[in-house]
This record gives C-alpha cells, sequence and structure tokens, in this order.
C-alpha cells in the first residue's frame, strides 16, 4: 500500500465521484475539496500508471513527508533567568522593536494559525482559542513534539508576569496539529490543516515547516490560501547558505520566505538562502514556551518565521491587508543588515515597529 493524492479532473468533482470508480484502487484516507483531490492508499504500486490513465483522474502525486524546521534538540531554561517575579522580554521581540509597537497594536482578535506538532493547550503562558489535529482525527491539537508551543510563544505568548511574551499578545492562536509527535507529517495533512485555516477564516498562517521538493498538491493548495486573503510566513529552512537552498512552501511566491539571525545581527550558520527570501528575523537561541507549561531555547528558521507571523498580526489588528500588499508592506518597513546579502536577508529583517507606525 502507498499514499497517494488523487487529482481529479477539473470536469469532475468529488461529489459526483462514485465509491466503485475509487474502491478498485484502494482505500480512501480522507478528501481535499480545496485542490480537487482524494487522499487514497493505493493497493499496487504496479497500477499507478493505469490510474493515471482513468478519466476523472488529472494527476497522481506522491503524499510525501513534511518535517519540521528545527535545529538540534531543545535546552532547557537556564537557572539564571528562573525569575517567578518577572517576565523575560526574549531577545528576538525586542530586536524587532515588537514592544514598542504595542502602544499602537498587540494584535487584538487576529485569529493566527500555527500549522505545526499543536499547541500547548494547558500552557499557563499562551491563550489557545481552537485547533484542529489532522493527523489523528478525533485527537485533540495537543502538541506532544513541542516545537508548535514554541512557535506559539514566539507568536503570541502573553504579557503578564510569566516566563516570556510574544510579537503580538493580544493575537488569538490556533493549533493546527500537521506533524506528529517526531515533528513529522504527510504533505495531505498539512493540506488538510490549509484547508482548515480557509473554512475558520483565519487571518494569516505560520509554517515553520517543509520539504526541499516541489509537489504541485502543495502550490496548488497555497494559492488556494493566498486567494482566501489568508497570509502565509514560511521557514526558509535550515540547509545552510549555498547556492538556492530555500525549501517549499517557503519558496512560493505567495508565501513569505524568513531566514534567521543570530543575537549579533550575524546570518545563522544553519539557515538556508536565495533569491526567493523576502526577510531575515531572529532564530538562534531563541526563548519561548514549551511542552508541559515548560520554556526552552531553539534554534531554527523555524523561531524566525514566528518574529514575521506574529508582526503581521500586529499589523492586521490595525488594517486589513491582502497577502500580496502584507509581503510588500513589510519589505518596505524592513530593516536592511549592513553585513547580510540579499539571499540571505531579502528585503531586510522584519521591522514590527515601522511595519504597525507606516500603515
Ligand atoms: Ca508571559
Amino acid at each position: 500500500m502507498v499514499r497517494k493524492i488523487i487529482v481529479l479532473n477539473p470536469d469532475y468533482n468529488l461529489d459526483q465521484l462514485t465509491l466503485s470508480q475509487v474502491l478498485p484502487w484502494g482505500v480512501i484516507i480522507k478528501s481535499l475539496p480545496i485542490i480537487n483531490a482524494l487522499v487514497v492508499k493505493v493497493r499496487k504500486k504496479a497500477a499507478l500508471t493505469a490510474l493515471a490513465n482513468e478519466p476523472w483522474v488529472q494527476r497522481v502525486d506522491d503524499d510525501c513527508r513534511i518535517t519540521a524546521v528545527s535545529e538540534g534538540e531543545p535546552a532547557a531554561e537556564r537557572e539564571s533567568e528562573l525569575n517567578p517575579q518577572a517576565q523575560a522580554l526574549p531577545w528576538g521581540i525586542k530586536r524587532i522593536k515588537a514592544n514598542l509597537a504595542w502602544p499602537l497594536s498587540a494584535g487584538a482578535k487576529v485569529k493566527v494559525a500555527i500549522v505545526d506538532t499543536g499547541i500547548d493547550r494547558k500552557h499557563k503562558d499562551l491563550k489557545v482559542v481552537g485547533g484542529v489535529n489532522t493527523v489523528n482525527h478525533g485527537k485533540t491539537f495537543h502538541d506532544d513534539n513541542g516545537h508548535g508551543t514554541h512557535v506559539a510563544g514566539i507568536v503570541a505568548a502573553l504579557n503578564n508576569s510569566l516566563g516570556v511574551v510574544g510579537v503580538a499578545p493580544k493575537a488569538l492562536l490556533y493549533g493546527v496539529k500537521v506533524l506528529n509527535k517526531y515533528g513529522s507529517g504527510y504533505l495531505s495533512d498539512v493540506i488538510e490543516g490549509l484547508q482548515w485555516c480557509i473554512n475558520h477564516k483565519m487571518r494569516v498562517i505560520n509554517m515553520s515547516l517543509g520539504t526541499p521538493f516541489d509537489y504541485p498538491s502543495f502550490y496548488a493548495a497555497i494559492v488556494k490560501v493566498a486567494q482566501a486573503g489568508i497570509t502565509m510566513v514560511a521557514a526558509a529552512g535550515n540547509s545552510g547558505c549555498s547556492g538556492d537552498t530555500v525549501i517549499y512552501p517557503a519558496k512560493y511566491p505567495q508565501v513569505i520566505a524568513v531566514t534567521a539571525i543570530a543575537q549579533n545581527d550575524s546570518f545563522a550558520y544553519f539557515s538556508s538562502c536565495g533569491p526567493s527570501v523576502d526577510l531575515t528575523a531572529p532564530g538562534v537561541n531563541i526563548y519561548s514556551t514549551y511542552k508541559g507549561n515548560s520554556y526552552a531555547y531553539m534554534s531554527g528558521t523555524s523561531m524566525a518565521t514566528p518574529h514575521v507571523t506574529g508582526t503581521c498580526a500586529l499589523v492586521l489588528a490595525r488594517k486589513s491587508l491582502n497577502p500580496t500588499q502584507m509581503i510588500t508592506h513589510l519589505k518596505k518597513q524592513a530593516e536592511l543588515l549592513p553585513g547580510l546579502n540579499s539571499d540571505q536577508q531579502g528585503a531586510g529583517l522584519v521591522n514590527a515597529l515601522a511595519a504597525v507606525k507606516n500603515l
């Protein structure tokens, strides 16, 4: 049995298709209406050519694996930072001037989807409004990995007396669990998550995940999300900077591609780079929320991405921009870093204060 995404001919829609047309080929796992496709466990690999020749079939795609983009293992909090009386202002939040933007906007009422490993719903420093689990239907979106919770905290950890604070502490967090506890998921589960984001009217989507390969079904789904007016932000990847190493979906023009810098404004050694990069953001030794109501340091373009996502939430609370307008606006307001080339930083370091002020 092999998992495939079967894209229907435009003349056919999912309602017209009868089970007797599909069952000879395999078992239906789920349907993906936004790309007019079915996910099927196909019985025999040898039958794929014949399946592709069926009149109702336009294309058969691999249901590949998509992975979270983190670098190394998370490090627990340092003793010196264990101060229950105080909330730390993580260096990344300060570097992009997010805290200076809060008098103008803290991202209130903006729905932000974290398409990832889920979110720790019981974390005391996060307010999680809702979510879905596309990996395991019927299960909650609770984070059994930690990656999604870390990303969520960078976007919107609460401004209180605990732990950390995020870029947009009043944004509404939604946990869209598309990756399993190992940080890996099927492309079809990611697409189903994006479908959920459209149906539940998310305003911005964070994707700290990706694949080095360009799958037509992934691109088709990204186009639908952009057409729905939802801004998408994704990690450029942790493949290093040698040639064009940006992964998908960051590489698609509809998605804001984010690289990572360290605390001294140097380019992160692990970060991917390339002509499709839009912005850079802090991504080394980032302190944020973690599963089990805890905190941890993590590094990766996964951690840079939510700095931009949070900035989108700050902007959207003040003014509705479509995805194209958002990309143009954030790039125009970015801070160009002298030590990095354009493949490394795109238009520069995301600047939350300028993005909110100059609307
Ligand atoms: Ca806090």
